[in-house]
C-alpha cells in the first residue's frame, strides 16, 4: 500500500483547513439557509421526450438512498415513507424512478414496486438494471437477476434496462455480457416489448466510452445514465462528462445524468461562494444550481436525485417546476466555483456503497464522510499549535465515534486492496484510510505536529 508520510497529511490537511468554510457536504444539508423550493410554484413540472417518444419528468427519482426506519444507517427501509415521497413526487409531475437489484443491499427494487404497484402502470416510467459485476457472470445468474427484478417491481415489462456500471473495459463487457449470451437475451427482450429501452450506466476513461460508443451501430443504445455535474463537466479526473454528452448527443443517445450534486458535496457551498449564489438567486438553494446546470443541456433526458428526505423533494420540485436553464454567464460562474471547490482536498466519496462490504467490517463511506465533513466544517485542527486546538481535537474525534462504531474504523483496514476495484470514483480507499487513521492516531495521542 502506498504509503504516506504524516507531514504530507498534514499539509494536506492544512491546505483544506485555511479554506474549510468554502465547501461544504452532507445530504441533510439540501436546502440550508433557504426555503424549500415550494412544488406549487409557477409553472409546471419540466418534461422531456425520449427517443421512442415518452414524456419523462426532467426530475427523476433515485432510488439509491431512499429513507430507513427512524434513519439509522443500515436499519430496514422504512415503506411508509416510500410509499409517502413516490406519492407526492408523482402527484407532482414526476414520472421517472430509477433502481438496481444492489441498492439498498437488495431492498430498494422491492421497496419501490410496492410503492408503485399503488399507482396506475403506465403512469410512471420504471428503470432499473442487470448489476452482473459480482459473481459468476453466467446466463443463469443475470437471467435470475433480471427476472427477480420484474417481480420486485411487480411489472411485467421494464421502461428502461441498464447495463449497470459499464467502465468500457473489452474483457468485462465480454465476460458480463457476451460470452454468457446475455445481451443477446436482453436485446430479444427489447425487441418483445418486456424491455422497452435499453441502455448503459458508465464510469471510466474516454477510451472506455468510445468502445461502448463503438457498439451503438450493433446494439442502439436508447440511452445511457453518466455523472455529470458542474465539477465533472470539465475537471473530472477520469473523464470529462462534457465529452460524454457531446457524443451521445451526436449520436442521438439521450442522457441520463447520475450524481448531479456529486454524493452531496454540491448540496451545500458555504461561506464566499454561498454568498454569491445565494445573491444571484435569491431564494434558491445551493444545490438548485447544480440541479439546474446538469437539466440544462438540451439532450439531458432526465436528473436523477436520491431523495431521502421530503425537503429534498421539495427543494428539487422547486428547482423543475417552472425550470429554467443556466444562461451561458451563469456556466462560467458555476465554472468558477468548480474551480474554488476543487482547491479543497475532499475525498471523491460519492456514498455509493459499491465497495461494502469490506471482509474486515470497515464502513468505508462513513469514514470518508465525516472526514470531509470535518475539513468543510474546519473542524480539522491544522497544527498541535491552534489556538482553538483541543476544541477541534475534540469535536473530530468525537464526531468520528459517533459516526463510525470503533468496530469499523479505518484502523482496522488492513490493506488487501479488495475494495478498490469495486469503487466507480477510482479512490485508492486503502491509501486514504491510512492517512485518516493516522491522523485520528496523532490527535488521540495529542503528539504535537
Ligand atoms: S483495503 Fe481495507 S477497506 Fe478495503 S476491503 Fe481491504 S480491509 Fe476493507
Ligand atoms: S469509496 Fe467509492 S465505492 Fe465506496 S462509497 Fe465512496 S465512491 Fe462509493
Amino acid at each position: 500500500m502506498e504509503k504516506i508520510d504524516r507531514r504530507s497529511f498534514l499539509k494536506h490537511i492544512g491546505a483544506a483547513g485555511a479554506g474549510a468554510a468554502l465547501v461544504a457536504t452532507g445530504c441533510k444539508s439540501q436546502t440550508s439557509g433557504v426555503k424549500a423550493g415550494k412544488p406549487d410554484s409557477e409553472g409546471t413540472m419540466e418534461y422531456r421526450t425520449s427517443g421512442r417518444g415518452d414524456k419523462i419528468s426532467l426530475l427523476g427519482y433515485g432510488g439509491m438512498r431512499f429513507p430507513t426506519i427512524d434513519n439509522v444507517r443500515g436499519a430496514e427501509l422504512d415503506q411508509e415513507q416510500i410509499n409517502h415521497l413516490v406519492d407526492y413526487a408523482l402527484e407532482h409531475g414526476v414520472n421517472y424512478f430509477d433502481t438496481a437489484p444492489v441498492y439498498s443491499g437488495g431492498k430498494a427494487e422491492g421497496a419501490l414496486g410496492r410503492a408503485l404497484a399503488r399507482h396506475p402502470r403506465d403512469s410512471y416510467f420504471v428503470a432499473t438494471k442487470m448489476s452482473n459485476f459480482r459473481g459468476s457472470h453466467t446466463f443463469e445468474e443475470g437471467l435470475e437477476m433480471y427476472q427477480h427484478s420484474r417481480s420486485e417491481l411487480q411489472v411485467d415489462y421494464i421502461d428502461y434496462y441498464l447495463l449497470h456500471s459499464l467502465d468500457g473495459s473489452r474483457e468485462s463487457f465480454n465476460t458480463r455480457f457476451i460470452e454468457n449470451g446475455l445481451l443477446d437475451y436482453l436485446l430479444a427482450e427489447r425487441e418483445a416489448g418486456r424491455i422497452r429501452n435499453l441502455g448503459f450506466s458508465f464510469h471510466g476513461s474516454a477510451e472506455g466510452f468510445d468502445y461502448i460508443m463503438s457498439l451503438h451501430e450493433q446494439y442502439h443504445w436508447d440511452f445511457a445514465l453518466v455523472q455529470l455535474n458542474y465539477i465533472d463537466w470539465n475537471h473530472s479526473d477520469e473523464c470529462n462528462a462534457s465529452y460524454l454528452y457531446s457524443e451521445m448527443e451526436k449520436r442521438g443517445i439521450k442522457t441520463v445524468v447520475m450524481e448531479p450534486l456529486l454524493g452531496g458535496r454540491l448540496a451545500n457551498v458555504a461561506g464566499m461562494v454561498s454568498s454569491q449564489m445565494l445573491e444571484r438567486r435569491p431564494g434558491s438553494s445551493v444545490a438548485s444550481w447544480a440541479f439546474r446546470f446538469a437539466g440544462s443541456h438540451p439532450n439531458i433526458m432526465c436528473v436523477l436525485s436520491g431523495m431521502t428526505y421530503m425537503e429534498h423533494l421539495q427543494d428539487n420540485l422547486g428547482t423543475f417546476t417552472g425550470f429554467e436553464p443556466c444562461t451561458e454567464e451563469e456556466n462560467e460562474f458555476l465554472d468558477g466555483v468548480a474551480k474554488a471547490i476543487l482547491q479543497y482536498p475532499l475525498i471523491n466519496c460519492t456514498m455509493c456503497n459499491y465497495c461494502l462490504p469490506c471482509e474486515f467490517g470497515v464502513d468505508i463511506p462513513s469514514i470518508f464522510n465525516h472526514y470531509n465533513k470535518c475539513i468543510n466544517e474546519g473542524l480539522v485542527p491544522e497544527s498541535s499549535g491552534d489556538s482553538d486546538y483541543r476544541k477541534l481535537r475534540r469535536a473530530f474525534l468525537k464526531g468520528y465515534d459517533k459516526s463510525v462504531p470503533s468496530l469499523r474504523q479505518a484502523s482496522h483496514c488492513i490493506g488487501c486492496m479488495e475494495c478498490i476495484k469495486k469503487c466507480p470514483q477510482k479512490i485508492n480507499i486503502p491509501t486514504q484510510l491510512h492517512r485518516i487513521d493516522e491522523y485520528v492516531e496523532i490527535l488521540k495521542q495529542q503528539k504535537e505536529f
